[in-house]
């Protein structure tokens, strides 16, 4: 299986050293990834040291989408207001599912106004929490979405008119049973401890041949994906939700 990353939770108050340690190590192996970027982010949880902070974080950010990275609109305020897990129903949580129509196209419109207003263009996106429900996809349309990264599957697919780039249900199971086809890795680098960092340094020099670009990821042909997909995606996702809640209980987080 070959391997994109993406890093979520991209914004000015990051903890920088872990964000630009972590960017090292996808430098020295040639993998450029998807950046996760949060408009106006208000989520006091993302926080850190500011040491080698860029000057602009925006000028930064477009840098990197002229090197090569691939980019998301990460939700708008990263801000969970709601209850509810929409399509997935990955988390219990959302800062769009449950809300009407009207009151998330005004929301995430305001994410590509800033967006815009920064010279950062997209059309994929990346939900808080992996929640958004059928609404979040119409609005997002309307605004000129046209890529998710999320769901799951071993290739990209189109559901709704919308392309979605499966995320991976477990990082051990994707690297020690190679299957055909595609899945992304999801890291925060805000969370990660030393060890954390040893383990993905090992993965990388370890599979060196398995892990692309994301932009090598997008240039994949999607499937269609009819109802027995979206079935089967659902009890992936139900899945995933257990084996991240033993985990928390093992670690006793
Ligand atoms: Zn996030």
């Amino acid at each position: 299986m070959k391997i994109a990353v993406r890093l979520d939770d991209i914004t000015e108050s990051m903890d920088w050293p872990k964000f630009l340690r972590f960017k090292g190590l996808l430098d020295y192996y040639g993998i450029k990834p998807l950046l996760g970027v949060i408009p106006d982010c208000k989520d006091e949880d993302i926080t850190g040291s500011n040491e080698g902070a860029p000057g602009d974080f925006w000028e930064y950010v477009r840098d990197l989408q002229k090197e090569g990275y691939s980019i998301a609109m990460h939700g708008v305020n990263h801000v969970y207001v709601t209850q509810k897990g929409g399509i997935f129903g990955l988390n219990r949580f959302s800062e769009f599912a449950g809300l009407s129509y009207d009151e998330q196209y005004e929301s995430l419109s305001c994410g590509v106004d800033i967006f815009n207003g920064h010279d950062l263009i997209t059309d994929m996106f990346m939900a808080p929490a992996h929640s958004y429900d059928m609404r979040t996809l119409y609005a997002l349309k309307e605004l000129g979405f046209s890529r998710i990264t999320d769901g799951f599957g071993s290739r990209p697919y189109v559901y709704k008119n919308m392309t979605f780039y499966p995320i991976s249900i477990w990082q051990g199971g994707a690297l020690k049973f190679n299957r055909k086809g595609y899945c992304t890795f999801t890291v925060h680098t805000n969370t990660l401890d030393e060890a954390d960092f040893k383990r993905y340094e090992r993965m990388f020099e370890d599979h060196r041949d398995r892990f692309i670009s994301y932009s090598d990821y997008l240039e994949v042909t999607p499937v269609k994906r009819g109802f027995a997909g979206a079935l089967a995606e659902r009890i992936c996702a139900g899945l995933k939700s257990k084996l991240s809640l033993i985990k928390h209980m093992v670690s006793g987080s």
